[in-house]
């Protein structure tokens, strides 16, 4: 059973039960472009967190697939920590209902170049703590938007923290001026308009949104661009190192501090339950031995997953088909639930890569765009054994640099189902079996319950007119 508050708007993914949270050391753990931060000295490393080991977890998406639409968002759902989901659900819903209003309603034309993506990240997920930071670029053709925030929950007391939570309220003071005497001389910072911004009593409570320790306990403080500085000149990195921070630190900050030094082997938010994973036993019965030249096939692609339980679900009522599908999986989900992308290789499916947290990859650089495919691919593999050979662009959105940047072949669509926008499985399902005929690709997501839903109405009724359900790479290897 689920035990959060139904989202209206948003997608609830995800369960699985494994032992521990464990992190290693890494000095970039950001699949997302980092653009304009300042340090002001050598940074220190961050660590990163498996998810996979986090008890429970959910990853909540949005994402449509429509270039003309482009927004991506996810954020973790992680139980007992609920009242710190409930933080990110605000924010990234603002963010999202805002973003549709503006640039998807119909007859809109300002759509042009711009695109949201709200992307998460552990920063610790270790004994009673639980960090996160939320990634956002609100992409334009002017600019790219990025913000950082991070949030915090503490087990012990059963409370959500902000940033400033990780200060005690007695050090507040002596930490903002260490934080202004590390911006004083940066490039883009004038001394008079920094004094005035800490001068107001309540700037660190509403400014400081991104706080996090590096690997040696150091305090990261990053400002968003214009925070503190010349809006040109993007973002501020302020590293505090720990000998200076520690005493100022609050009790839950020196307890978050020593889960990012020295994590320990689980997490332990004290929920009353969490969701019993799914057990997946189905394994293929050899190869596809299906030849499309001489039978009707129809290749099923399912993105943006895998999702639990949707996916699990999903796999059941393929097998009990006999079809096999492709899945293109999006590289921070494959990290949250390899099981269920294991579970859809071993069943005798496609793993496909569909980017990391699916950015319109024709906006980001050559380097950006094998970072989210190469980081992905990694996670497939992993999870697999088995590198993908076919990627699938978010939004179709795919050119020559995009092309250029990997040696694994693009697979758009003949049929769109549309489901991201229409969650209703009987028009999702109507859509499949009028429209679709042989040898198409159909574009569907397993991410959304209703989606799966619609699945077996699917296969029924095209099955009993005669077609075979083959995966992308078996089509085209057929045809
Ligand atoms: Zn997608």
């Amino acid at each position: 059973m689920r035990t959060h508050t139904p989202l209206p708007s948003l997608l609830l993914l995800g369960s699985l039960t494994l032992t521990a949270a464990c992190t290693s050391a890494t000095a970039n753990s950001s699949g997302t472009p980092t653009t304009g931060a300042r340090a002001g000295s050598s940074p220190s490393a961050v660590r990163t967190v498996d998810p996979s080991k986090i008890k429970g977890l959910r990853i909540v998406n949005d994402n449509s697939e429509q270039s003309s639409c482009p927004f991506a968002a996810s954020y973790p759902d992680v139980p007992g920590a609920q009242a710190m989901t409930a933080a990110m659900k605000k924010y990234v819903e603002g963010l999202l209902d805002g973003f549709r209003e503006s640039a998807c309603a119909d007859g809109s034309d300002s759509t042009a170049g711009r695109e949201l993506n709200i992307s998460h990240q552990f920063l610790v997920a270790s004994g009673d703590v639980l960090g996160v930071r939320l990634t956002t670029q609100d992409q334009t053709s002017a600019s790219d938007g990025r913000s950082t925030r991070t949030y915090w929950y503490d087990g012990k007391a059963g409370a959500y923290r902000t940033p400033l939570g990780l200060i005690a309220d007695g050090s507040r003071d002596a930490f903002a001026d260490a934080l202004k005497a590390e911006l004083k001389g940066r490039e883009g910072v004038d001394e008079a308009d920094l004094n005035a911004t800490f001068s107001d009593p309540g700037f660190l409570a509403s400014s400081l949104g991104d706080v996090s320790f590096a690997a040696d306990g150091a305090l990261r403080v990053e400002f968003g661009r214009g925070v503190v500085g010349a809006v040109a000149a993007g973002s501020y990195l302020v590293t505090v190192p720990a000998a200076t921070v520690t005493p100022w630190l609050s009790a839950f900050g020196k307890r978050a501090q020593q889960q990012t030094m020295a994590p320990s082997t689980s997490l332990d938010l004290g929920a009353a339950s969490t969701p019993t994973p799914a057990v997946l036993t189905h394994t293929a019965s050899g190869d596809d031995d299906t030849d499309c030249k001489k039978v009707k096939c129809m290749a099923l692609t399912f993105d943006d997953g895998p999702a639990a339980p949707e996916t699990a679900t999903l796999l059941t009522y393929l097998a009990q088909y006999n079809a096999r599908a492709t899945f293109f999986t999006v590289g921070q989900n494959v990290a949250a639930h390899p099981e269920l992308v294991r579970a859809e290789a071993r069943a005798g499916h496609e793993v496909g890569n569909h980017s990391w947290n699916h950015p319109d990859l024709t906006k980001l650089t050559p380097e950006q765009i094998a970072s989210q495919l190469d980081r992905t691919s990694a996670a497939i593999k992993a999870a697999t054994g088995k590198a993908p050979t076919l990627f699938r662009p978010p939004y179709g959105a795919v050119n020559s640099t995009v092309r250029a940047a990997t040696s694994m072949s693009p697979v758009l669509w003949t049929v769109d189902t549309e489901d991201w926008k229409y969650p209703d499985a009987t028009k999702v399902a109507q859509t499949v079996i009028t429209k679709a005929g042989r040898n198409d690709v159909v574009l569907m997501h397993d991410i959304h319950p209703t989606s799966v839903a619609a699945v077996p109405e699917i296969l029924r009724t095209l099955t009993a007119r005669g077609y075979h359900f083959v995966t992308v790479s078996h089509l085209r290897a057929t045809l």
